[in-house]
């Protein structure tokens, strides 16, 4: 049964043991979505009242953009985490209703953070934007946890200010700090989809070294798990806009959309090969298919 929390120690453990849904490189961002939802609504209202109506639209939304491809209906990927999250400790609804069903949902039940964790995080609102960032830190790499911020209803550059105050939980995993360069040395310092090589003062400007598989999510820093990419294409693998195939080749998903001829450039990169430079390592199969199942959205815009 729920513990009470009443310490900003307790609250930063039970939210990040979270983490812990994630195994064997599966993602599972719902309940942290939920919980970050919640802190939303509690910093705006000053209560984290989440009532089934909003969530089956709103949490379903967050988990179709920024969750895993999945086949679950909308409602049933929402009802997920709204009723197990109960099994954490951290979240009551007002009617006791089965896990994961979704018709007992729509009676009109209610969810909220647990009394005495909310009340934690109302006497101490800095830590609201701590837990926020330690969440969206867990589970979605840089280009992808401003946009889970906005998404949610928090801004990002405010809660990177706030959360700033108090300590950073210690990362589990050091990244390498020589692996960015070496992956933009060895694609010439350009983007391996559209070759893209700005440079200020003959610095490149706007390219960077992109995991395939993510360093959160086990994603090794080798140079079989690089790409050197531009921000923007950068941004569009995190969340899946952009795949590879088997072959190496470009995927463009069809939900990316855009309507002006620089956005619709994108959709011309569907279907390119990447071509690495001698002795440049493609990238392995094995991460590329991490990719494929755990990021890559929708189905490519066409098919081959
Ligand atoms: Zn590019």
């Amino acid at each position: 049964m729920p513990a009470s929390y009443s310490s900003a120690d307790d609250v930063l453990h039970v939210l990040a043991s979270l983490r812990q849904h994630e195994r064997d490189g599966k993602r599972s961002p719902h309940k942290p979505l939920l919980v970050l939802l919640a802190l939303s609504r509690l910093a705006e209202t000053g209560s984290s009242r989440i009532p089934w109506a909003l969530a089956k639209t709103r949490l379903a939304d967050l988990i179709a953009d920024f969750g895993p491809p999945s086949r679950t209906g909308r409602a049933q990927s929402a009802a997920y985490p709204f009723t197990r999250l109960r099994s954490d400790g951290v979240w009551t609804l007002d009617t006791d209703v089965p896990m994961d069903r979704v018709t007992p949902l729509h009676g009109g039940v209610t969810g909220q953070l647990e009394s005495s964790l909310e009340r934690a995080l109302k006497d101490q609102p800095d830590l609201i934007s701590t837990v926020a960032r330690s969440l969206v830190d867990a589970h979605f790499p840089s280009t992808v946890a401003p946009d889970v911020l906005l998404a949610v209803g928090m801004d990002p550059e405010a809660v990177e200010a706030e959360a700033a105050l108090d300590p950073a939980p210690a990362p589990e995993r050091r990244r390498s700090s020589t692996w960015p360069a070496a992956v933009l040395e060895a694609w010439d310092r350009q983007c391996a989809f559209c070759g893209f090589d700005g440079q200020a003062g003959g610095v490149p400007v706007g390219v960077e070294a992109a995991h395939i598989r993510w360093f959160k999510l086990d994603g090794p820093d080798t140079l079989d798990n690089g790409l050197a990419l531009c921000s923007l294409h950068h941004k569009l693998f995190d969340r899946g806009m952009l795949g590879l195939d088997d072959d190496m080749g470009v995927v463009v998903s069809q939900r990316f959309s855009a309507r002006t001829p620089f956005g619709r450039f994108v959709y011309d990169l569907h279907g390119r090969r990447l071509k690495p430079r001698p002795g440049t390592p493609e990238p392995a199969a094995e991460h590329v298919r991490w990719h494929q199942e755990q990021v890559f959205h929708g189905s490519p815009l066409v098919s081959t």
